[in-house]
């Protein structure tokens, strides 16, 4: 059924969550071995408010983005199955709330992946906004500097991520919202759809008539809304549907 849909989409949306870079070794947030599951005063610690204020904050942010798994992760089966469904022409856009690159790893064109929450392989100034590449942060780090400036202002830099209370990049949101409300079957894969705004965006797709089908272990929020539910692994799902389609 889901791969008959998939063969007569002719816009496919995709969002995806920390749940397709498990099978890659990356833990997710909230599933049942997730990093905010096993102590969830971690989360309470992800807001700017308390980044910007607290420099122990800082100092083990950027170690544990120096010791994050995805710098040694590789994309999986879920991820290549998104390149065959680029290379079938049906593919709109995928829409991720991750911030590993692993998409783009993968072979996706980087134009059609839409990071929401920015990306962890850049550092960014939270005064004059310079990019920096992460890898060039983290060797100040291994140097000795536990919470290096940017070179710029002096001001105080965070990875090109969004954390909770950060304004998402109106222009990067909008595009995922015109994906959203652009396509005919929009396919949301291993999130727990708990963060908005992006969660909303399978709302947006199911208002404009797009099909929503659901990929996800646990139990979601938008469940009711799907025309299809799939509790079964990512990495064995989605190339099961995309090799019926294309
Ligand atoms: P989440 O942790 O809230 O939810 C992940 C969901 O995926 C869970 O419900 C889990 O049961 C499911 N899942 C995990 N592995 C699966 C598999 N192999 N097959 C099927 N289902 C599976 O993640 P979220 O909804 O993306 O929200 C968390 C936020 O944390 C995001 O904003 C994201 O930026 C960030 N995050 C990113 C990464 C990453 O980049 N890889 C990792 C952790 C967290």
């Amino acid at each position: 059924m889901i791969g008959e849909w998939l063969r007569d989409a002719s816009a496919v949306t995709v969002l995806t969550g920390a749940g397709i870079s498990t099978e890659s070794g990356i833990p997710d947030f909230r599933g049942p071995q997730g990093v905010w599951t096993k102590d969830p005063r971690a989360a309470a610690m992800a807001t700017i408010d308390v980044y910007l204020t607290d420099p122990e904050v800082r100092r083990r942010s950027w170690r544990s983005r120096r010791d994050h798994p995805a710098w040694g992760a590789e994309p999986n089966a879920g991820h290549r199955a998104l390149v065959d469904l680029e290379r079938s022409g049906r593919l709109r856009a995928i829409i991720t709330q991750n911030i590993d690159g692993l998409h783009q790893k993968a072979g996706s064109d980087p134009g059609l992946v839409i990071e929401v929450h920015g990306t962890m392989l850049d550092a960014e100034c939270l005064v004059c906004g310079l990019r920096t590449p992460m890898p060039e942060v983290l060797t100040r780090v291994d140097l000795g500097e536990d919470d290096p400036p940017c070179l710029t202002c002096g001001g105080i830099q965070k990875s090109a991520t969004i954390s909770f209370g950060q304004e998402l990049r109106p222009e990067v949101f909008a595009a995922a919202e015109r994906a959203a409300r652009d396509c005919d079957l929009f396919f949301a894969v291993g999130s727990s759809l708990g963060v908005q705004p992006a969660a909303g965006l399978c709302l947006e797709a199911v208002e404009r008539g797009a099909r929503l089908v659901i990929i996800n272990a646990q139990e979601t929020p938008y469940d009711r809304l799907a025309d299809a539910i799939v509790r079964e692994p990512i990495g064995q799902a989605l190339p099961t549907f995309v090799s019926e389609a294309c």
